[in-house]
């Protein structure tokens, strides 16, 4: 089979020699990215979908498809994240995480931190003004961002904007056209949980301890996003925001796929994600640790975590593509150093 070592993506030449090769094949490779072009329909895309060659994290050489998007939704204006004053309502910030479910970042929480997280280090607004603290330009923003928060930002509550991103940030996800199981399930730590349909990142989980440790609040918009310099605009939970698309399942029947929740996402293993709940707001039967079954004739899928879970994905259960960014070219996930 057909696996070239190409320095760049070739679309265009191996779509031809795929055809010259097997007719069968580059006929469902062509309805394969036909499809996932319609599924990325609402997202801005800058490249793709294209066909590439790839090597999974478990080192398996195969298809993937290429997509390069602005980590921006076009449906919707990201934010707010941060109140500014302990006197707003909810409209004014965002959400948090607590006790596994999502609570409005407004300014009684702003007030009330202390006595919610029971420590009386929290102080995120000025006791004399009522002024919430937070991070307001890129620089503080990046040197809360970090994973050890600059002790000048404790007690900040933190937020990038989107204009902090540079206009022309792209993000280039390569995922396998059809799912390779792995070894066993990997995290989904380092390179997210997949991609939603509108083109934003569906990340792995925030790391809310660190966060909390350094007196921090890093709130997600009412959609469950927020923005951090390196990678964009991302989520970290799934709502009601996150529109279902025309679903990648080969073979599926539409009605079925509705009913089932319909498809809200693509994972990095290639496996379709759907909404949390079906379409009768009854929780999904037999779920695996990772939020993936096979249900109602439909091949293995996933379910994205409830909001307040910290959780869109458990984790991924075939080996999975990557995430380009700075200008890597080529997606070999098997050279990446696994994390601790
Ligand atoms: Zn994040
Ligand atoms: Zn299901």
């Amino acid at each position: 089979m057909l696996i070239k070592p190409a320095s760049h993506p070739l679309p265009l030449l191996l779509a031809a020699a795929l055809m010259a090769a097997s007719p069968v094949y580059a006929q469902s490779t062509e309805s394969d990215l036909a499809r996932i072009a319609g599924f990325f329909a609402t997202a801005q895309v800058v490249e793709g979908p294209d066909l590439v060659d790839c090597t999974l994290s478990g080192g398996t050489e195969t298809s993937c498809f290429s997509i390069t998007v602005r980590p921006d939704p076009r449906d919707y204006t990201p934010g707010p994240w941060c109140p500014t004053h302990i006197s707003d309502d909810a409209d004014a910030g965002g959400l948090w995480f607590l006790d596994g479910a999502m609570v409005d970042v407004d300014g009684a929480f702003i007030t009330n931190l202390a006595e919610i997280y029971g420590d009386a280090h929290w102080q995120l607004f000025d006791p004399d003004t009522g002024a919430v603290r937070f991070t307001g330009t890129l620089e503080a923003c990046e040197a809360a961002a970090r994973p050890d928060v600059d002790p000048a930002y404790r007690n900040h509550c933190v937020q990038c904007l989107p204009e902090y991103m540079p206009e022309d940030a792209t993000i280039t996800y390569v995922i396998p056209l059809n799912a390779v199981p792995g070894q066993r399930p990997e995290r989904t730590h380092r390179g997210g949980s997949g991609i939603a349909a509108n083109g934003v990142r569906l990340d792995g989980p925030a790391p809310v301890d660190a966060i909390l440790g350094a007196y921090t609040i890093a709130p997600f918009d009412d959609c469950g996003g927020h923005v951090n310099p390196h990678v964009g605009y991302h989520y970290h939970a799934v709502t009601d925001c996150l529109s279902v698309a025309p679903t990648t399942l080969t073979s599926a029947d539409s009605d079925v796929v509705a009913a089932h929740g319909g498809q809200i996402g693509i994972a990095m293993d290639g496996y379709a994600i759907f909404a949390h709940l079906l379409a009768d707001s009854q929780s999904p039967e037999g779920l695996d640790a990772c939020h993936g079954h096979e249900a109602d004739g439909l091949a293995y899928h996933y379910h994205a975590g409830s909001a307040g879970s910290n959780q869109i994905l458990g984790c991924l259960t075939a080996q999975t593509g990557c995430v380009l960014v700075g200008g890597e070219a080529v997606c070999d996930a098997s050279r990446r150093p696994p994390r601790p």
